[in-house]
């Protein structure tokens, strides 16, 4: 994941900085407890992709 791109990208919901999950592939906005798919190296930036993640996946976040 380019680190520039991941700088500029913003929830598209809250338009909130997101978090970068490496393991999982996906980019995470805390605020809205959402999980947006990284597929290929591109990040689906879409509310109707992204899965809500548990507040026990929340918890794992630092
Ligand atoms: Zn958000």
């Amino acid at each position: 994941m380019d680190k520039y791109l991941l700088s500029i990208l913003v929830c598209p919901l809250c338009k909130g900085s997101l978090v970068y999950h490496k393991p999982a592939q996906e980019l995470i906005c805390r605020f809205d407890r959402l999980a947006y798919p990284i597929r290929d190296q591109i990040p689906i930036m879409f509310e109707a992709e992204a899965r809500t993640i548990s507040l026990e996946e929340y918890d794992q976040l630092s």
